[in-house]
């Protein structure tokens, strides 16, 4: 197959969106303010308050990482500690960065239920310890959708924010898919969030068809004190920030964002049904997003490697994981399917 083939190894994998693209060439005019005070970046804030339906202060980062560790960094203090699943991106995928960040924050692990937390195992962490030796827990993140490809439903939201309330603790999203979870549950972008009592989202653009960049919303605008200072010091600030915010702009304004990823989530319920009866094939968790995660043989996942098929295998013995993308081909998912099919039987 060719080098550049469409590959399931990750929603990055993809390119550029075409909103997205219009939207860079069409900022690439003329000249404007730099740092964030140029007119797309005034737009792409406002498109945002009118998503979520409320005026919430808009920041952009390059990627996720910066975005995930900066805004739980603003959440707590360097003796606090942030919750989050065993599974979580921010603990397996961050290289310690939001503990670096926050100068020290701890990130306690919660256990999950088909990748997500829940009231219970929150408490369950938040209340293990309350002496002066261990670090306070003071922020709760969650993954929407999560690294396994299930999404919480906005009563989970809900009923995490109202444990959250509780125990003091800041509730944080981390949305690198955020998109895909609100085409998967058809819920308006407030319902899933400050509806449910979110205080700061980490949308995510990159694996939405965009080159760059991930938006920080505080709906709770208290905790969003100095955090243009924080994003500066943290080498965040873009100075030609209308490439950062432009294509924003391009995927907000017709909803492409929630087409694209209705159309990866299609595509992962697609590959989900074309292996279903395939023998010693199983799905390891619910396909609710773009990914699905397949329990195969150990000489299966070879042969499909060495048919130059990429997919990660980060979930232990056997366990694949293949991503569809906002451009994801579905005559690609189904010789997928059938190359999945063919080694299983081989
Ligand atoms: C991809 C991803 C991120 C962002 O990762 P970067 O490589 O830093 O952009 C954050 N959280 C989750 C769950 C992700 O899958």
């Amino acid at each position: 197959m060719p080098d550049n083939a469409q590959q399931f190894a990750s929603d990055n994998y993809s390119g550029i969106c075409p909103e997205a693209w219009a939207a860079m060439a069409e900022a690439n005019q003329g000249h404007q303010r730099a740092y964030g005070d140029d007119e797309w970046t005034a737009r792409a804030a406002d498109h945002f308050r009118r998503l979520f339906e409320t005026d919430c202060e808009v920041f952009f980062a390059f990627n996720g990482t910066a975005a995930n560790s900066l805004a739980l960094a603003s959440l707590c203090q360097s003796y606090h500690s942030v919750i989050c699943s065993e599974t979580a991106h921010v603990e397996t995928d961050e290289c310690g960065a939001p503990e670096f960040f926050s100068n020290g924050s701890k990130l306690l692990l919660a256990r999950t239920e088909n990748g997500k937390l829940t009231p219970a195992a929150i408490r369950e962490v938040a209340l293990k310890r309350q002496d002066i030796h261990y670090p306070k827990p003071r922020v709760v993140t969650l993954t929407q959708a999560t690294e396994v490809g299930t999404v919480y439903r906005p009563e989970e939201v809900r009923a995490i924010s109202q444990t959250c309330k509780e125990l003091g603790l800041n509730l944080h999203m981390d949305g690198a898919r955020f998109s895909n979870a609100c085409a998967s549950l058809g819920c308006s972008p407030a319902e899933l969030t400050w509806k449910a009592g979110v205080d700061v989202l980490c949308f995510g653009g990159t694996k939405n068809g965009m080159a760059v960049g991930e938006a920080i919303l505080f709906f709770n605008k208290a905790l969003a004190e100095d955090f243009d200072y924080r994003c500066k010091q943290a080498g965040q600030l873009a100075s030609k920030m209308r490439y950062l915010s432009a294509p924003w702009v391009g995927i907000l304004q017709d909803d492409a964002w929630l087409r694209y990823a209705g159309h990866a989530n299609r595509c992962a319920q697609l590959l989900a049904a074309q292996v279903e009866d395939v023998p010693g094939v199983s799905l390891m968790f619910p396909v609710e997003a773009n990914g699905v995660f397949l329990q195969l043989s150990e000489p299966a996942l070879a042969a499909l490697t060495a048919r130059g098929w990429r997919f990660y295998t980060f979930i232990g013995a056997g366990g694949a994981r293949f991503m569809c993308s906002w451009d994801t081909d579905e005559a690609r998912v189904r010789q997928l399917a059938a190359d999945i099919r063919e080694v299983m039987s081989a």
